[in-house]
């Protein structure tokens, strides 16, 4: 019996020297010292030994045993702690290295134009409002002067709903719904969507305008023309050219057409300005007497002007883009330009 503990010992250390690993050094562990494994095995067969021999081949056992387990345990702990740090070693974090960076949006050159725009009246004084873009008849047009049978609703052919309701053609109902609501002294821009049946390289069936206007007592046409000549040199520069053109609008009179010295060829003539060196910027124009009737208003006392321009036009004229439709198309390749 002592014979086959030593054999048992020396295959336990020769299976130790072989092995190369922690689950190897555990593997021996659970085959050799488990409860039903070799060396319970000889335990149990010491029940049948005389008491003197059962006494001193049980503490040979035990001893093996604890030598086993001793030489068996002390290499899984250095196996384990080599293991980890190899692993740690590998999966070292290198917290220098700069981080990912993720693709960052851009703001919708109409957008940064209309904010552009906003930011000018405002530092003017103007205060910004808004309207529905559904809009009832009444106010898109015939409170602006643009009655039933007045050929300026054919000029702007119109998205019509049901029952005198349409989409909104310029934001100038706007300035009916503040006027009525309130009174002077007035000075608001309304920036926002309108719609009109009409789409080629210049026009969309939706597009964006701001309306602005002043009203109150003794505003002229000389405000009219300080305020948007400083503008649009704000907008464009100080030494844009500006021109003021007679024109006619149902919702003013007298009107304007306000031009600028061209951005692209600087007024030498182009395509973009059709070669007359001017490009059509805005209209204006004092507010009718019938606007001012319709919202209850003295046109006696009070006086006011009013315009409006086009948002992707700006946008057009700034960034050299020839084609409106590019703004709504959403072309990344396109937007992220801006
Ligand atoms: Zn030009």
């Amino acid at each position: 019996m002592k014979e086959s503990l030593e054999i048992l010992e020396r295959e336990i250390m020769n299976g130790f020297k072989a092995a190369r690993s922690a689950v190897d050094i555990d593997n021996l562990k659970k085959k050799y010292l488990a409860r039903k494994g070799p060396l319970a095995a000889l335990i149990k067969e010491l029940a049948g030994l005389p008491a003197e021999e059962r006494r001193i081949l049980g503490e040979a056992i035990n001893e093996a045993k604890k030598r086993i387990e001793g030489v068996l345990d002390d290499a899984l702990a250095t196996l384990r702690g080599a293991e980890k740090s190899e692993r740690l070693g590998k999966e070292r974090l290198d917290v220098t290295l700069p981080g990912r960076s993720l693709p960052s949006g851009r703001i919708h050159p109409v957008t940064s134009v209309t904010s552009e725009i906003e930011d000018i009246f405002t530092s003017l004084g103007f205060e910004i409002a808004e309207g529905p873009e559904v809009e009832l008849d009444y106010y898109n047009f015939e409170a602006l002067n643009i009655p039933k049978d007045h050929p300026a609703r054919d000029m702007q052919d119109t998205f019509y709903l049901s029952g005198g309701v349409c989409l909104r053609t310029h934001t100038s109902p706007v300035q009916i719904r503040v006027m009525e609501k309130r009174r002077p002294p007035l000075r608001v821009i309304a920036p926002g969507t309108v719609y009109r049946r009409d789409s080629d390289i210049t026009h969309t069936p939706m597009f964006h305008q701001v309306e602005g206007f002043m009203v109150d007592e003794g505003v002229s046409f000389s405000a009219l023309k300080g305020v948007l000549t400083h503008f649009l040199h704000r907008l464009f520069g100080e030494d844009t050219g500006v021109r003021f053109r007679p024109s006619f609008f149902p919702f003013t009179e007298p009107s304007a057409e306000v031009d600028i010295r061209c951005v692209m060829c600087a007024g030498k003539g182009c395509r973009v300005c059709k070669g007359s060196g001017w490009l059509e910027i805005l209209g204006c124009g004092m507010i009718h007497p019938n606007v001012f009737k319709s919202v209850d208003y003295d046109y006696g006392r009070y006086s006011g002007f009013a315009f409006g321009l086009g948002i992707e036009r700006i946008a057009m004229l700034k960034h050299g883009i020839d084609d409106i439709r590019l703004f709504f198309e959403n072309d990344i390749r396109f937007l992220r330009q801006f």
